[in-house]
C-alpha cells in the first residue's frame, strides 16, 4: 500500500528546509533580538529536528513566496555584502567559498520585492493579523536597503511588510509601511550584530515568542 501521507509529509519537509545549511551569516541571523541563536548556528551546535508545526510554518512561507513570483519585476532580489569593507558579491557566483573563508564578514539575503526602486517589500504569513509591525521585520528591510545600496548605488527610503493571514486562506491582509533608517545607521547596526555573533563568548539569551521556532530551544532552555 502506498503511504500517500508520508509522501506528502516528506515533500513539505524537503520544500520547507530546501537550501540546506548556509555557510555564512544571513540577514535573518542579524535581525532577531536574540543573537545567541545565530551564535549557536555558526558554532555548529547540534540542533533538534524541526517538529511538524515548525515545518508547516516554514512551508506556508515558502509556498507564498513561490505563489507571488512575478507580482512585480524585481522579486526575490538576492544580495551578498561585506559591510566592513563595503564589498559585494554576486550570490549566483560561488560566494560560498568566500563565506567559508571568512564567515563572520559576509552576509547574504533576499528581499522579497523591490518596487520601482522606491519601496522594499517583504511578505509575512501569520495566523492572526497583528495590530502593529514587529521591530525585527522592520530591521530586516532596513538591512536590505543598505545591501541594495551597495549593490546598485540606489538609496531606497521606504519599507513595507504585507501580512497574509493563513487562517483566512490569505484573504485577510494587512500592510505596514514605514520610513527606513539612514544607510550609515543600518551599516553600524549590522556590523554590531556580526561582531557580537563572532565573539567567543555566547551572546545573552533574549527569550521571546520566536523561541518556539528556535531549533536550539532544548539546549538553550531560555526560561531557566
Ligand atoms: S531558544 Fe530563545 S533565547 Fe534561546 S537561542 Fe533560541 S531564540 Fe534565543
Amino acid at each position: 500500500m502506498i503511504d500517500i501521507v508520508k509522501i506528502y509529509k516528506d515533500f513539505i519537509r524537503k520544500q520547507a528546509t530546501s537550501g540546506g545549511r548556509r555557510p555564512g551569516l544571513h540577514v535573518s541571523d542579524l535581525v532577531s533580538d536574540c543573537l545567541r541563536k545565530p551564535y549557536y548556528r555558526m558554532n555548529d551546535t547540534v540542533v533538534r529536528e524541526h517538529d511538524d508545526d515548525t515545518i508547516d510554518n516554514f512551508f506556508y512561507g515558502t509556498a507564498v513566496h513561490k505563489a507571488f513570483d512575478g507580482m512585480v519585476p524585481n522579486m526575490e532580489y538576492h544580495m551578498c555584502i561585506n559591510p566592513f569593507d563595503e564589498s559585494i558579491e554576486d550570490v549566483i557566483v560561488d560566494i560560498k567559498k568566500e563565506m567559508k573563508k571568512n564567515p563572520y564578514k559576509w552576509v547574504s539575503g533576499s528581499a522579497d520585492a523591490i518596487i520601482n526602486d522606491e519601496v522594499i517589500l517583504d511578505f509575512k504569513t501569520c495566523t492572526k493579523l497583528p495590530s502593529k509591525n514587529h521591530v525585527s521585520y522592520m530591521k530586516q528591510i532596513n538591512f536590505y536597503s543598505y545591501m541594495y545600496y551597495l549593490h546598485t548605488g540606489i538609496e531606497i527610503t521606504k519599507g513595507a511588510n504585507l501580512f497574509l493571514e493563513k487562517t483566512s486562506g490569505f484573504h485577510s491582509i494587512k500592510l505596514f509601511e514605514f520610513d527606513l533608517q539612514p544607510l550609515d545607521v543600518n551599516r553600524e547596526v549590522m556590523m554590531y550584530a556580526m561582531d557580537t555573533i563572532a565573539n567567543e563568548e555566547p551572546p545573552d539569551k533574549e527569550p521571546s515568542f520566536f523561541c518556539k521556532w528556535c531549533p536550539y530551544i532544548d539546549i538553550c532552555k531560555p526560561y531557566n
